[in-house]
């Protein structure tokens, strides 16, 4: 006998989770499949985000700063430490530790919301209808009045560097290392390129970065991408642009790459090789045969502006749809999938989701960058304020960075924040409701922020883009 639902939900990443969620919170009567196993091979719910991504990389990024100030910037402090040592073994354990207890909250969150939990795979067979088959391959049919796919990414794998889970990783294997390799490369200078390379780079590897393009973080503001460029060199970071990876051969003493760069070829021996270029839609055994959930030329799934699949009552959300691949993208799409279920009207406003990159300095943006809004022939004023000015800043120590803000020349509408620096991770939510609400850099040049706090430099560099910063010198006028 089939057990029927109002809603299925497949998978329970950011997209997934927060949309059963949110389903049930409205009233409907909602079961979500999760195929995912830990390490002991236990269900674990959070998808990619909770196990392998974001909260296991933020994890070690904060246990590595700590390590590499505690080492570079305490004596600066006045505080001495002897011998500090690294444990990890210890380290890693915390991180499993945080990824458990959130994981096992999502469970929890479940539980609370009264979301049914399915531990295995399903399967859309039709509209209406899903296989699921439990981890003992053990099928039974779910009927439900609507299915959402959330199914998610996988790294991208290349054919002259395929993953062997030793020398050859992708980013979980990269979060999973038990001592830090002497000489590591990573293919693909991107998000996970750049924090994880940090996190090793930290802890004592010689790190590599081999990026095809020529630039550096395309996606970035190019202010930004080139202070963060300079930053990360000045750490130690080897990042190679233009570097193009043509074979890789895994020896008894390493991986060797090489790679051409201009007219150049290189070969270079890793201890460990992390292959980091990007990731696609997760959509291997998704439907059955004949379940029409059309596919675009890359392999994410097809939805209209109200996340419907080709297949009546069948949706859509998270990075099975494409990019921006990011957790709070899916969260949201999630949410208004539900809503749209329950008659709602919400809306998902794709040019406000902010970019955080968690490297030292942090990296963070919203809306167009400069180069965007110079091509869309838009009039733009810039107001640009260095951490430098900042006594929260310098009081902490980490002045390096600024606040780029680009409002229209003609209705002072701020139209994209660009910054690296200390917690701009933090700093970037007041420009997202800043720009939500429409705000013009007047109204938050208008807004009292706290003293000494970091986000006095938004504050200045709202009141830059008119010309009238308190303290910093204003530009002089041509
Ligand atoms: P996923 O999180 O991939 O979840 C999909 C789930 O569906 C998985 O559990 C999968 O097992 C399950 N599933 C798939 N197919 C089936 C099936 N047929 N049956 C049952 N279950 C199935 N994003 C950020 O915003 N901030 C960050 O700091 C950040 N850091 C990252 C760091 C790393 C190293 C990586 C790899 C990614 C990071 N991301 C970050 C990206 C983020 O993890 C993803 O955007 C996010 O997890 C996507 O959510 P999702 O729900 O769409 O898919
Ligand atoms: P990415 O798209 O951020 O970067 C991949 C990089 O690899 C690009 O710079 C690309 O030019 C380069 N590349 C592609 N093919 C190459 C090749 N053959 N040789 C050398 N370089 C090559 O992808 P990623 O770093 O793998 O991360 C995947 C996704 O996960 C991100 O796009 C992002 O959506 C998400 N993520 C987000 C965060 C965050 O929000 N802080 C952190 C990690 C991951």
């Amino acid at each position: 006998m089939s057990k029927e639902f109002d809603v299925v939900v497949i998978g329970a990443g950011p997209a997934g989770y927060v949309s059963a969620i949110r389903c049930a919170q409205l009233g409907m009567k909602t079961a979500c499949i999760d195929k995912w196993l830990d390490h002991k091979n236990k269900p674990s719910l959070g998808g990619t985000c909770l196990n392998v991504g974001c909260i296991p990389s933020k994890t070690l990024l904060e246990s590595s700063e700590l390590y590499h100030r505690a080492q570079h910037e305490f004596e600066s402090h006045g505080l001495k430490i002897d011998g500090i040592s690294l444990d990890i073994g210890q380290m890693q354990k915390r991180r499993v530790g945080v990824v458990s207890e959130l994981t096992g909250g999502i469970a929890g969150l479940f539980k609370a919301n009264g979301v049914t939990s399915f531990a295995g795979s399903g399967q859309v067979v039709d509209s209406g209808e899903v296989k699921f088959t439990d981890h003992d391959g053990k099928e039974e049919t779910l009927k439900a009045d609507h299915i959402i796919i959330a199914s998610g990414s996988e790294p991208v794998e290349l054919d002259i560097a395929e993953f062997d889970g030793q020398r050859i990783v992708d980013s979980s294997g990269a979060l999973e290392f038990e001592e830090v390799p002497k000489k590591l490369g990573v293919i693909g200078a991107g998000y996970i390129g750049v924090e994880l390379g940090s996190v090793w780079s930290r802890l004592g590897s010689d790190v590599t970065l081999l990026e095809a393009v020529d630039e550096f973080m395309p996606i970035a503001d190019r202010q930004v991408a080139a202070e963060g460029l300079k930053q990360f060199r000045k750490q130690g970071l080897d990042i190679q642009l233009g570097a193009r990876v043509t074979a890789t051969k895994t020896t008894k003493k390493g991986v060797e790459v090489e790679y051409t760069q201009g007219d150049e070829t290189h070969s270079v021996t890793f201890d460990k090789l992390i292959v980091a270029v990007g990731r696609r839609p997760h959509t291997q055994d998704l439907c059955a045969k004949g379940a029409r959930v059309d596919l675009d030329d890359k392999g994410f799934v097809n939805v209209n502006d109200h996340f419907r699949t080709s297949l009546p009552g069948v949706y859509a959300a998270g990075d099975v749809v494409g990019n921006p691949m990011l957790a709070h993208k899916g969260m949201e799409e999630g949410v208004v999938i539900a809503e749209y279920l329950a008659g709602q009207k919400p809306h998902m406003n794709y040019d406000v989701i902010p970019s955080v990159v968690y490297t030292a300095p942090e990296m963070a943006w919203v809306g167009k960058s400069e180069a965007q809004v110079k091509s869309a022939g838009t009039d733009y004023r810039v107001g640009q304020i260095p951490f430098a000015a900042n006594g929260r800043a310098k009081a902490m120590g980490q002045q390096a960075g600024f606040v780029k803000m680009i409002a229209d020349a003609n209705t002072d509408e701020i139209l994209g924040v660009h910054m690296i620096g200390p917690y701009v991770s933090e700093m970037i939510q007041e420009m997202v409701v800043a720009m939500e609400y429409k705000a013009s850099s007047e109204d938050i040049a208008r807004i009292i922020h706290g003293h000494p706090t970091l986000g006095e430099t938004v504050h200045e560099a709202a009141l830059a883009v008119d010309g009238r910063p308190i303290h910093f010198p204003p530009k002089k006028k041509k």
